[in-house]
């Protein structure tokens, strides 16, 4: 049994950067993580999806817009190369996490942490050894995983964000149920290299939660695109729809979904 002052339960953004200040304001401070540190954020979120988005930027620009720019010649767009990139990134901003934590002086734990009472957590390994750590202050930041609609289980043809992110391969056409902003960055980067997009809403615009001066705009975008995804707003894609909607938009029911 190991004592802290404090323990952080997850390595995302939320809890490394915690765990950061918590050894800054002198306590002696363990971090308990079971997957990737760096969380979504660094691994299957924000960071590889920009990486993503530029690489698609530019093959928008030359599968498109190649005359306007003045770029001529035979020139192609391999998205394996760009998911490697977007991974490597990835790896080295996880890397960096690790760097912080031992130059904070913070102690690390891979493995699945459960509490055991009000002051204390056992930390499961994957040799089978498990850790009671007790502790003074504890901050829970145990991220968030992509919710399932009901009855729809990820499979081969139903991914979530994080198989996406992590699949050097493309479908040939995707419905992606959702068009927050995390839909509408995957419809961008899909569609810039070449995949048939549907995007479904159940709200009456794209991006609910922004300004619809920012909805407007994108639908715009996307409809002027030469290869923008297909938006279909104000359709609730419920289970039982997975195959109502390929009739509502005209769409041959062989590809993946993703949530
Ligand atoms: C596709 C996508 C794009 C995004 N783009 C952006 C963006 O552009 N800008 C932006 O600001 N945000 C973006 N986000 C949101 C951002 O990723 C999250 O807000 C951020 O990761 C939340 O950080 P967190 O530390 O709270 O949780 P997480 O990053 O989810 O980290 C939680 C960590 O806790 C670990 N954990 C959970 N339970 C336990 C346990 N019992 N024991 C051990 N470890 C545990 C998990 O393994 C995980 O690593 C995006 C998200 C996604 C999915």
């Amino acid at each position: 049994m190991t004592q802290f002052d404090a323990v952080v339960l997850g390595a995302g953004p939320g809890g490394y950067v915690a765990a950061i200040r918590c050894a800054q304001l002198g306590m002696k401070t363990a971090i308990v993580e079971k997957n990737l540190w760096g969380g979504v954020g660094h691994n299957q979120g924000g960071i590889p999806v920009m990486s993503l988005l530029r690489s698609a930027d530019v093959a928008h620009l030359l599968t498109h817009d190649k005359e306007f720019y003045g770029i001529t010649g035979e020139t192609s767009c391999d998205y394996t190369v760009a998911h490697a990139r977007s991974r490597a990134v990835a790896e080295r901003m996880s890397k960096g996490v690790h760097f912080l934590m031992k130059k904070n002086k913070i102690t690390e734990y891979q493995g699945w942490g459960t509490f055991k009472g009000p002051s204390s957590l056992s930390v499961a390994f994957d040799t089978g050894v498990v850790e009671t750590l007790t502790f003074d202050h504890c901050v829970i930041a145990a991220g968030a995983t992509a919710k399932p609609l009901p009855m729809v289980l990820p499979g081969p043809h139903v991914w979530t964000y994080q198989d996406l992110v992590v699949t050097p391969s493309l479908p040939e056409s995707v419905v992606i149920v959702g068009a927050g902003s995390i839909g509408v960055e995957f419809a961008y980067i899909l569609a810039g290299y070449g995949v048939r997009v549907t995007l479904v809403e159940s709200a009456k615009r794209l991006l609910p939660d922004e300004e619809p001066e920012a909805s407007a705009l994108l639908l715009l975008s996307f409809s002027f695109s030469l290869c923008g995804p297909a938006v279909t707003c104000g359709v609730v894609f419920a289970s039982a729809g997975v195959t109502a909607l390929p009739e509502q938009v005209g769409w041959v029911p062989t590809s993946p979904c993703f949530l």
